[in-house]
């Protein structure tokens, strides 16, 4: 279906199509059109624009990222529809591997999700191997499934639109986590170390260019950036923000 060029929603009717082509390309979940719902309505709120305390955690998750040993880069159904070539791009400024991290499905999705980013130039993709396949502790094997050589060897895990048991797993089993989830109130936003209250689709770009931007600064520049970054107080800004956003289109 073509999206007329004046339609005042244009730029979310396309993002849609993506997502309809990755379903049709076995890519994505049908849930996964769910997930994207919810996330559009609060990116609503948002004026579908990266706020000032989305760039605060941007910048901080840049340098995590770059202090990080053994940093993975978590893709899914949605971020391999929606963003895959800057997600690459990501890995490759933060020095990071991929894993493909599926919730729902089977094996053969996720071998076409590693190959659509290997068309991407990703290359040494984990999580499709199913030798090398380990399980995050506490949570059931459909869902707690993950690399042994990626995210269960990581100390830094980025999860875009991440599950809010398996993000629970994640820090138990004692990584540093670094979420994109638009929906503030979700236990992924609140349990993660750092949260991008961002659409994946102008957030995941810019955090490849803040990695390149900050990849001559050294080690105390990094930490002092992290050390000034509180996950909490910055969630409770973003809902301001959305909630000031409101008041003034609609109240004022
Ligand atoms: P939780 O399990 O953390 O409580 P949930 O069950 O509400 O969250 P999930 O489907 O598990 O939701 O996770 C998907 C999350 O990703 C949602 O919070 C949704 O708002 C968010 N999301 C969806 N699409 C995007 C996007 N394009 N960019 C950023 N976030 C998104
Ligand atoms: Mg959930």
């Amino acid at each position: 279906m073509a999206v007329p060029r004046s339609h005042p929603r244009r730029e979310s009717l396309l993002v849609r199509e993506k997502l309809v082509r990755g379903l049709e390309r076995g890519l994505v979940a049908r849930e996964g059109l769910m997930a994207h719902g919810r996330g559009e309505a609060f990116d609503y709120l948002l004026g579908e624009a990266t706020g000032r305390h989305a760039r605060k955690a941007l910048r901080a998750a840049a340098a995590v990222l770059l202090l990080a040993e053994r940093p993975i880069i978590s893709v899914n159904g949605n971020v391999a529809a929606l963003c895959a070539a800057e997600a690459v791009r990501l890995a490759r400024a933060a020095r990071a591997r991929m894993e493909v991290n599926t919730f729902y499905g089977d094996g053969g999705r996720r071998a076409r999700i590693a190959a659509e980013l290997e068309r991407r130039g990703a290359r040494g993709v984990l999580g499709a191997n199913p030798e090398s396949r380990g399980r995050l502790a506490g949570t059931s094997r459909s869902r707690g499934a993950a690399d042994k050589e990626g995210i269960l060897a990581a100390d830094v895990v980025v999860v875009p639109l991440e599950d809010g048991d398996r993000t629970s797993a994640l820090k138990a089993a004692g990584k540093q986590v670094i979420t994109f989830d638009l929906n503030p109130l979700s236990r992924t936003a609140r349990t993660a170390d750092i949260t991008i209250v961002d659409n994946i689709t102008r957030g995941m770009d810019e955090l490849a260019r803040l990695c390149r931007e900050y990849s001559a600064r050294g080690a105390p520049a990094l930490s002092r950036i992290v050390r000034n970054f509180d996950n909490g107080a910055n969630l409770a800004a973003c809902i301001r923000e959305m909630t000031a956003g409101l008041r003034r289109q609609w109240i004022a």
